[in-house]
């Protein structure tokens, strides 16, 4: 077994209770698995790798994630319906007509994959949860894809109760079929039978009920038991949208948190995608604060996107309020960019926005909800961390560049200062994925043309999938109009 060194000015290196900086140390690893992180011991190594000047850290762990999703987030960029109460994917996501099909029909999923696991490696990002999406015709499609990368993902088929669409009056309904929820459960369930642990344990499977909006009781109950018998986790959007929120509070009294609550789908192996429209948040009218308590006491964790909710005026309130109440917060980068770095940078910039103070999303706790807050949310004490025992995934970021600049706090130059970009070297269960700033396993350049011509051709059919009549430069209207057009 290879035994690799890699040296650095800094390296953060976990004590066994909580991140540790470590000036001119070293991380050491056999394998898979870390043997050493901190002062150099002297013990040998086949290999060593100096990191020079550069900062060592734990892979990130990115804990929710829409990989195949191109075309949708980007087109809404400053536009979309009114009448959404400013949510996102509900402009991009409801198919045209009952039955119909959504825009993703018309991009090339394997482009779009490829595009996309590429760019979270190169960011930074070594472990990722995919939120459902997959090969229509094989499900396996996407981890095998992981596994030709060298990433860890968690994946399974996705499944829901029911579908959105948009009527010919152009309103947003919900196409609702219990039976069709319940079976493509079971085809979860044989999914995660058959894969999880696949690629030397790369590849964990987790059930992904898409939306708590779009699950009946029984789907959801039914993937808790699942996903006790299989001893896995759970992932589902929650309390993610106005119009959730309020359609739940008046059908049941109850936000949907306590909905979960009731029902027992809440706890330890359970991971909220965005949870941020609780009781309290100064936009859902819904003072009743009774949320973080329980997302706190049965361990349930929240995967914060603060990135994609910020684009359409949107955050969460707060990331501190939510730690102070002892929730686990996690961070996920959701649709693009695939950039967990710049999203410890959103995550921090918004907690002080949107708290009005300085002393709110410090560095420190942004950098634990990237590495040990993913960790704890998969149930994962090996990841997320520089220790002996622990997964050896490890990031190099380049910080021989302008944009660092002097720095007095390694973490805060990386998350301020930082981005995605500037990582150099991404080993991931020891072995490398990217080298040189450039992934090992792809062309770059052959997959971002991919992608682009994928997109392209999704938008050059906007009236297939777009509920209204208007063309895409109407509804979407370009930032600065075309020379010689109207
Ligand atoms: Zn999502």
């Amino acid at each position: 077994m290879t035994t690799t060194k890699i040296k650095g000015r800094w390296i953060v290196a976990f004590d066994g209770a909580e991140h540790r900086l470590v000036e001119n140390g070293v991380v050491v690893y056999s394998g898979a698995t870390i043997d050493h992180a901190g002062r150099d011991d002297g013990r040998p190594a086949d290999r060593v790798i100096d990191a020079g000047n550069d900062l060592v850290m734990p892979g990130l762990i990115n804990t929710h994630v829409h990989i195949g999703s191109q075309a949708g987030d980007r087109m809404i960029l400053d536009g979309g319906r009114r009448d959404l109460f400013r949510s996102g994917f509900l402009n991009h996501w409801p198919a045209k007509g009952r039955g119909g099909t959504n825009l993703f029909a018309f991009e090339d999923v394997g482009a779009s994959l490829r595009y996309s696991l590429a760019s979270l490696a190169r960011f930074g990002s070594t472990t990722v949860v995919e939120m459902g999406g997959e090969f229509e015709d094989d499900p396996a499609g996407l981890a095998n894809l992981a596994a030709e990368l060298g990433i860890r993902l968690y994946t399974a088929p996705g499944f829901a109760s029911a579908g959105y669409y948009y009527d010919q009056g152009g309103r947003l309904n919900l196409a609702w079929d219990e039976a069709g929820g319940l079976a493509a459960l079971d085809r979860a369930i044989a999914f995660a039978e058959a894969h999880d642990g696949d690629h030397d344990g790369l590849i964990r499977a987790i059930l992904v009920p898409f939306e708590f909006y779009t699950s009946t009781p029984e789907l959801l109950t039914g993937a808790k038991r699942a996903a006790e018998r299989l001893g896995i986790g759970i992932t589902l959007h929650c309390s993610e949208s106005v119009i959730e929120v309020h359609d739940t509070i008046r059908r049941t009294g109850k936000t949907p948190i306590q909905v979960l609550a009731d029902l027992g789908v809440l706890g330890p192996e359970v991971v909220l995608g965005h949870g941020l429209y609780t009781g309290g948040h100064s936009q859902i009218a819904f003072p009743f604060d009774t949320d973080l308590r329980l997302l706190a006491e049965s361990g349930t964790s929240v995967a914060h996107c603060p990135a994609v909710f910020a684009r359409r005026g949107v955050v969460l309130e707060s990331f501190d309020r939510y730690r102070d109440a002892g929730v686990n917060l996690a961070l996920g980068t959701d649709s693009y960019p695939q950039d967990i770095v710049e999203e410890m940078k959103f995550a921090a910039i918004m907690a002080k926005a949107v708290t009005r103070s300085f002393e709110a999303g410090n560095a420190r706790d942004v950098f634990n909800a990237a590495t040990l807050g993913g960790a704890r949310a998969l149930g994962r004490g090996d990841l997320g961390r520089l220790a002996p025992g622990a997964a050896a995934d490890i990031v190099i970021v380049d910080f021989a560049r302008l944009r660092i600049g002097p720095l007095l706090d390694p973490i805060r130059a990386l998350i301020h200062c930082g981005s995605g970009e500037m990582v150099r070297h991404v080993v991931v269960a020891g072995r490398d994925v990217i080298a040189d700033g450039r992934v090992l396993a792809w062309d770059e350049g052959a997959l971002l043309a991919a992608v682009r011509r994928s997109t392209e051709d999704a938008w050059s059919r906007f009236a297939d999938y777009h509920a209204g009549t208007e063309p895409l430069d109407a509804a979407y209207p370009p930032s600065f109009r075309r020379l010689g057009g109207t």
